[in-house]
Protein backbone atom coordinates (compact mmCIF):
# COMPACT_ATOMS: atom_id res chain seq x y z
CA UNK A 1 0.00 0.00 0.00
CA UNK A 2 1.11 3.52 -0.82
CA UNK A 3 3.24 4.94 2.69
CA UNK A 4 1.37 8.16 3.27
CA UNK A 5 -1.74 5.87 4.27
CA UNK A 6 -2.93 2.55 5.30
CA UNK A 7 -6.09 2.55 2.85
CA UNK A 8 -6.12 0.65 -0.12
CA UNK A 9 -7.11 2.69 -2.98
CA UNK A 10 -8.60 0.23 -5.65
CA UNK A 11 -8.95 2.28 -8.69
CA UNK A 12 -11.65 1.55 -11.30
CA UNK A 13 -10.55 2.92 -14.34
CA UNK A 14 -13.60 4.95 -16.79
CA UNK A 15 -16.85 2.77 -15.87
CA UNK A 16 -18.75 4.83 -18.62
CA UNK A 17 -16.75 3.35 -20.79
CA UNK A 18 -14.81 0.29 -20.21
CA UNK A 19 -17.87 -2.51 -17.99
CA UNK A 20 -19.26 -5.12 -20.13
CA UNK A 21 -20.32 -8.22 -18.57
CA UNK A 22 -19.95 -7.05 -14.76
CA UNK A 23 -16.65 -6.51 -14.57
CA UNK A 24 -17.59 -3.95 -11.99
CA UNK A 25 -17.70 -7.09 -10.07
CA UNK A 26 -13.80 -7.50 -9.55
CA UNK A 27 -13.99 -3.97 -8.01
CA UNK A 28 -16.63 -5.30 -5.38
CA UNK A 29 -15.14 -8.54 -4.78
CA UNK A 30 -11.54 -6.75 -4.62
CA UNK A 31 -12.68 -4.31 -1.86
CA UNK A 32 -14.44 -7.43 0.03
CA UNK A 33 -11.78 -9.74 0.29
CA UNK A 34 -9.41 -7.20 1.54
CA UNK A 35 -12.06 -5.97 4.21
CA UNK A 36 -12.56 -9.26 5.35
CA UNK A 37 -8.37 -9.64 6.06
CA UNK A 38 -8.65 -6.14 8.05
CA UNK A 39 -8.03 -4.06 5.14
CA UNK A 40 -9.27 -0.59 4.61
CA UNK A 41 -10.52 0.27 1.12
CA UNK A 42 -11.32 2.91 -0.67
CA UNK A 43 -13.06 2.71 -4.12
CA UNK A 44 -12.04 5.43 -6.44
CA UNK A 45 -14.52 5.48 -10.07
CA UNK A 46 -12.64 7.43 -11.98
CA UNK A 47 -15.05 8.01 -15.47
CA UNK A 48 -13.45 9.08 -18.63
CA UNK A 49 -13.78 12.70 -18.33
CA UNK A 50 -11.76 12.37 -15.09
CA UNK A 51 -8.19 12.80 -14.74
CA UNK A 52 -6.09 9.35 -13.55
CA UNK A 53 -5.05 9.26 -10.18
CA UNK A 54 -1.28 8.59 -9.97
CA UNK A 55 -1.50 6.96 -6.29
CA UNK A 56 -3.97 4.21 -5.96
CA UNK A 57 -2.74 0.58 -5.12
CA UNK A 58 -4.54 -1.34 -7.47
CA UNK A 59 -6.02 -0.30 -10.97
CA UNK A 60 -9.10 -2.05 -12.62
CA UNK A 61 -9.78 -1.61 -16.15
CA UNK A 62 -13.24 -3.82 -18.01
CA UNK A 63 -14.37 -5.09 -21.39
CA UNK A 64 -15.70 -2.92 -23.97
CA UNK A 65 -16.79 -2.75 -27.30
CA UNK A 66 -14.53 -1.99 -30.11
CA UNK A 67 -15.32 2.15 -30.09
CA UNK A 68 -15.60 2.60 -26.28
CA UNK A 69 -12.05 0.74 -26.54
CA UNK A 70 -10.79 3.52 -28.56
CA UNK A 71 -12.11 6.18 -27.07
CA UNK A 72 -10.78 5.27 -23.51
CA UNK A 73 -7.46 3.89 -25.13
CA UNK A 74 -6.75 7.56 -26.33
CA UNK A 75 -7.96 9.04 -22.79
CA UNK A 76 -5.20 7.26 -20.71
CA UNK A 77 -2.42 7.72 -23.18
CA UNK A 78 -2.97 11.73 -23.28
CA UNK A 79 -4.12 11.43 -19.40
CA UNK A 80 -0.50 9.50 -18.53
CA UNK A 81 -1.98 8.94 -14.71
CA UNK A 82 -2.41 4.92 -15.24
CA UNK A 83 1.34 4.50 -16.65
CA UNK A 84 2.86 6.58 -14.35
CA UNK A 85 1.22 4.49 -11.19
CA UNK A 86 2.05 1.50 -12.59
CA UNK A 87 6.05 2.45 -13.04
CA UNK A 88 5.52 3.09 -9.51
CA UNK A 89 4.79 -0.27 -8.17
CA UNK A 90 0.42 0.33 -8.22
CA UNK A 91 -0.99 -2.81 -9.27
CA UNK A 92 -3.40 -3.17 -12.28
CA UNK A 93 -5.85 -6.15 -13.72
CA UNK A 94 -7.65 -5.51 -16.91
CA UNK A 95 -9.53 -7.49 -18.53
CA UNK A 96 -10.29 -7.60 -22.16
CA UNK A 97 -10.54 -4.76 -24.33
CA UNK A 98 -8.52 -3.24 -21.31
CA UNK A 99 -6.10 -5.67 -21.66
CA UNK A 100 -5.67 -5.03 -25.22
CA UNK A 101 -5.15 -1.42 -24.23
CA UNK A 102 -2.43 -2.19 -21.41
CA UNK A 103 -0.44 -3.44 -24.14
CA UNK A 104 1.65 -2.01 -27.13
CA UNK A 105 -0.91 -1.74 -29.52
CA UNK A 106 -4.15 -3.51 -30.41
CA UNK A 107 -6.71 -3.31 -33.53
CA UNK A 108 -9.13 -1.25 -34.50
CA UNK A 109 -12.36 -2.54 -36.36
CA UNK A 110 -10.74 -3.04 -39.27
CA UNK A 111 -7.23 -4.04 -37.79
CA UNK A 112 -5.15 -1.38 -38.23
CA UNK A 113 -2.80 -0.94 -35.16
CA UNK A 114 -3.03 1.67 -32.39
CA UNK A 115 -1.08 2.51 -29.49
CA UNK A 116 -1.94 1.33 -26.37
CA UNK A 117 -0.78 2.82 -23.04
CA UNK A 118 2.35 0.43 -22.97
CA UNK A 119 2.46 -1.11 -19.65
CA UNK A 120 2.38 -4.85 -21.16
CA UNK A 121 4.22 -6.13 -23.64
CA UNK A 122 1.59 -7.77 -25.07
CA UNK A 123 0.19 -7.06 -29.25
CA UNK A 124 -3.41 -7.46 -29.92
CA UNK A 125 -4.89 -7.81 -33.30
CA UNK A 126 -7.83 -9.19 -34.77
CA UNK A 127 -8.48 -12.38 -35.71
CA UNK A 128 -10.49 -14.61 -38.52
CA UNK A 129 -13.12 -15.97 -35.95
CA UNK A 130 -14.66 -14.62 -32.81
CA UNK A 131 -14.10 -16.37 -29.66
CA UNK A 132 -17.03 -16.48 -27.26
CA UNK A 133 -17.69 -18.83 -24.89
CA UNK A 134 -16.45 -20.48 -21.42
CA UNK A 135 -12.67 -21.07 -20.94
CA UNK A 136 -10.41 -22.41 -18.54
CA UNK A 137 -6.94 -22.28 -18.08
CA UNK A 138 -3.86 -22.83 -15.12
CA UNK A 139 -2.04 -20.28 -14.02
CA UNK A 140 1.85 -20.19 -14.20
CA UNK A 141 3.25 -22.18 -11.66
CA UNK A 142 5.60 -19.40 -10.42
CA UNK A 143 2.53 -17.66 -9.49
CA UNK A 144 1.17 -20.26 -7.60
CA UNK A 145 -0.72 -22.12 -10.05
CA UNK A 146 -4.54 -22.58 -9.73
CA UNK A 147 -7.03 -23.25 -12.47
CA UNK A 148 -9.39 -20.16 -13.42
CA UNK A 149 -12.41 -19.84 -15.61
CA UNK A 150 -14.31 -17.35 -17.34
CA UNK A 151 -16.56 -16.20 -20.64
CA UNK A 152 -14.63 -14.90 -23.33
CA UNK A 153 -16.17 -12.64 -26.36
CA UNK A 154 -13.18 -11.15 -28.39
CA UNK A 155 -12.25 -10.64 -31.56
CA UNK A 156 -8.66 -9.70 -30.51
CA UNK A 157 -6.28 -11.76 -30.67
CA UNK A 158 -2.71 -11.12 -28.28
CA UNK A 159 0.70 -12.19 -28.90
CA UNK A 160 2.84 -11.78 -25.04
CA UNK A 161 6.64 -10.19 -26.02
CA UNK A 162 9.73 -10.91 -24.37
CA UNK A 163 9.09 -8.84 -21.14
CA UNK A 164 5.74 -10.19 -20.32
CA UNK A 165 4.53 -13.84 -19.31
CA UNK A 166 1.58 -15.48 -20.11
CA UNK A 167 -1.01 -15.94 -17.21
CA UNK A 168 -2.04 -19.16 -17.83
CA UNK A 169 -2.45 -22.09 -20.37
CA UNK A 170 -5.68 -23.07 -21.78
CA UNK A 171 -7.45 -26.10 -20.93
CA UNK A 172 -10.25 -25.05 -23.03
CA UNK A 173 -11.65 -21.90 -25.21
CA UNK A 174 -8.93 -19.52 -27.02
CA UNK A 175 -7.77 -17.14 -25.10
CA UNK A 176 -4.52 -15.08 -26.52
CA UNK A 177 -4.49 -17.70 -29.45
CA UNK A 178 -5.68 -20.81 -28.27
CA UNK A 179 -2.86 -22.21 -26.10
CA UNK A 180 -1.99 -19.52 -23.37
CA UNK A 181 -4.45 -16.86 -21.83
CA UNK A 182 -3.86 -13.24 -20.65
CA UNK A 183 -0.08 -12.05 -19.54
CA UNK A 184 1.37 -10.35 -16.70
CA UNK A 185 4.79 -8.58 -16.74
CA UNK A 186 5.67 -7.56 -12.95
CA UNK A 187 2.25 -6.25 -10.98
CA UNK A 188 -0.05 -5.47 -14.11
CA UNK A 189 -2.08 -8.33 -15.28
CA UNK A 190 -4.25 -8.69 -18.45
CA UNK A 191 -7.14 -11.22 -19.30
CA UNK A 192 -9.55 -12.40 -21.25
CA UNK A 193 -11.19 -14.07 -18.88
CA UNK A 194 -14.80 -11.78 -17.91
CA UNK A 195 -17.27 -13.65 -15.54
CA UNK A 196 -16.64 -11.25 -13.86
CA UNK A 197 -13.25 -12.80 -13.17
CA UNK A 198 -12.56 -12.14 -9.40
CA UNK A 199 -15.84 -13.11 -7.87
CA UNK A 200 -15.10 -16.27 -10.21
CA UNK A 201 -11.83 -16.83 -9.33
CA UNK A 202 -11.03 -15.92 -5.26
CA UNK A 203 -7.29 -17.24 -5.58
CA UNK A 204 -6.93 -14.67 -8.47
CA UNK A 205 -8.42 -12.06 -6.70
CA UNK A 206 -5.53 -12.77 -3.13
CA UNK A 207 -2.79 -13.25 -6.09
CA UNK A 208 -3.70 -9.24 -6.84
CA UNK A 209 -4.08 -8.34 -3.37
CA UNK A 210 -0.60 -9.90 -2.33
CA UNK A 211 1.10 -7.69 -5.17
CA UNK A 212 0.16 -5.03 -2.77
CA UNK A 213 -0.67 -5.58 0.74
CA UNK A 214 1.84 -8.73 1.21
CA UNK A 215 0.74 -12.09 2.69
CA UNK A 216 -2.64 -12.36 4.11
CA UNK A 217 -4.71 -14.99 5.58
CA UNK A 218 -6.79 -17.64 3.99
CA UNK A 219 -10.67 -16.92 3.92
CA UNK A 220 -13.21 -19.70 4.77
CA UNK A 221 -14.05 -21.82 1.24
CA UNK A 222 -17.82 -20.58 1.12
CA UNK A 223 -16.00 -16.87 0.41
CA UNK A 224 -16.28 -17.69 -3.48
CA UNK A 225 -14.84 -21.08 -3.62
CA UNK A 226 -18.34 -22.28 -3.86
CA UNK A 227 -18.88 -20.02 -7.25
CA UNK A 228 -15.22 -21.07 -8.66
CA UNK A 229 -16.13 -25.12 -8.50
CA UNK A 230 -19.33 -24.63 -9.73
CA UNK A 231 -18.30 -22.71 -12.90
CA UNK A 232 -15.69 -24.83 -12.89
CA UNK A 233 -18.07 -27.89 -13.32
CA UNK A 234 -20.19 -26.35 -15.90
CA UNK A 235 -17.46 -25.30 -18.02
CA UNK A 236 -15.50 -28.28 -18.26
N1 LIG B 1 -13.25 -5.11 -28.71
C1 LIG B 1 -12.34 -6.11 -28.25
C2 LIG B 1 -12.36 -7.39 -29.08
O1 LIG B 1 -13.36 -7.76 -29.65
C3 LIG B 1 -12.61 -6.40 -26.79
C4 LIG B 1 -13.97 -7.01 -26.56
C5 LIG B 1 -14.34 -7.09 -25.09
O2 LIG B 1 -13.84 -6.36 -24.26
N2 LIG B 1 -15.28 -7.96 -24.77
O3 LIG B 1 -11.37 -8.08 -29.15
Amino acid sequence: MSDTSSVLRIVWIYPDLLSTYGDQGNALILRRRAELRGIKTELVRVLSSDPVPVEGDVYLLGGGEDRPQILAADRLRSDGGLKRAAERGAAVFAVCAGYQIIGESYGDDADNPLPGVGILDVRSGRGETRAVGEIVADIAPELGGGRITGFENHQGRTAVGPSAVPLSRTVTGVGNDGHTEGAYQGQVIGTYLHGPALPRNPHLADLLLRMRVGEIPPLPPSWGETLHQERLAAAL
